[in-house]
């Protein structure tokens, strides 16, 4: 049976999509956004996140690594990759929480097991379940599975995608997923390329496909100043999606939660310098939206 990796499986989810929800966040992602507010999901291998602060170089993780992978420095544990296998087992030694190994393998039974726990709720908020990541559809074996299960167990789907992968891959799901929560992050193709590491074209061929296929879709954007808050991104999103039978576009404001991160999986935050943007803004670019006839909402 197939297994996926995820990060996290998190109750009475409100953002999510309609209703209380039980998200599973899947770990790996094809793309590379500048201001992802997620990075221990871009492997889909696991991996350990240092928390620096905690860490009062007491030594217990270097006595219990049969790696002989950490030694202290300046009073902070370090890690060498070469001779990390990612055990976990200084994670558990840590009784400062310095340590965290991020990433679990799970089965369809396992999973649905947590899923179907809160049936009730989902049943009284007209909610439900919802796959996010990361990448989801990176597990499109494993998800088919279970997606299948939830609906013969009557409980409403949702995935959350970037839309990157092969169109092969969308063909498996979709007659079991409810409802698409699905990011458009920049139409500018250059753009896309810098920010997001890969070209667009097969994220917009896969949305018309999907439109096609009277998937019901919610569009995700998010907004960042500098990057794409400009009406010429809005207006080209509008132009794209005014033929495709779209639910509703929601506007996600920039923020800094996920900077902190970084550091901790090792990695460099690009956009220390960006502002979130400001209420006005959100309202100019929604007004946009408005104006064209498509329902908008600011935040998910
Ligand atoms: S990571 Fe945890 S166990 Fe290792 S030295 Fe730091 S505080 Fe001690
Ligand atoms: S994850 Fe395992 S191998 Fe890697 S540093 Fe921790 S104890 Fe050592």
């Amino acid at each position: 049976m197939a297994e996926g990796t995820i990060i996290n499986i998190q109750k009475y989810s409100v953002h999510d999509g309609p209703g209380i929800r039980t998200t599973t966040f899947f770990k790996g992602c094809p793309l590379n956004c500048w201001w992802c507010h997620n990075p221990e999901t871009h492997l889909k291998r696991h991996e350990i996140m240092f928390f620096e602060d905690r860490c009062t170089g007491c030594g217990r993780c270097v006595k219990n690594c049969s790696n002989g992978a950490i030694e202290i420095i300046e009073s902070k544990a370090v890690v060498d990759d070469e001779k990390c296998t990612l055990c976990g087992r200084c994670s558990e030694v840590c009784i400062n929480e310095g340590r965290e190994l991020v990433g679990r393998d799970i089965t369809v039974n396992e999973l649905m097991k947590e899923l179907i726990k809160d049936q009730m709720f989902y049943e009284q908020s007209n909610g439900g379940v919802t796959f996010s990541g990361g990448e989801p559809m990176l597990y499109v074996e494993f998800l088919s599975e279970v997606l299948e299960r939830c609906k013969r167990n009557g409980l409403h789907t949702a995935i959350e995608t970037s839309g990157y992968v092969k169109w092969e891959e969308f063909e498996k799901v979709i007659k079991n997923v409810d409802l698409f929560l699905y990011d458009i992050k920049l139409m500018n193709n250059e753009k896309h390329k810098k920010y997001i590491g890969a070209d667009n074209q097969l994220i917009l061929d896969n949305l018309a496909k999907l439109c096609e296929e009277n998937s019901n879709i919610i569009i995700r954007m998010p907004i960042i100043a500098g990057i794409n808050d400009d009406f010429e991104h809005v207006n080209s999103v509008i132009d794209y999606i005014s033929n495709l039978n779209i639910i509703e576009v929601n506007l996600l404001p920039y923020h800094k939660m996920g900077m902190d991160k970084y550091k901790r999986v090792n990695k460099i935050y690009k956009l220390t310098g960006t502002e979130v943007p400001t209420e006005e803004k959100m309202n100019e670019l929604a007004k946009k939206f408005k104006e064209a006839g498509i329902k908008v909402k600011i935040g998910g």
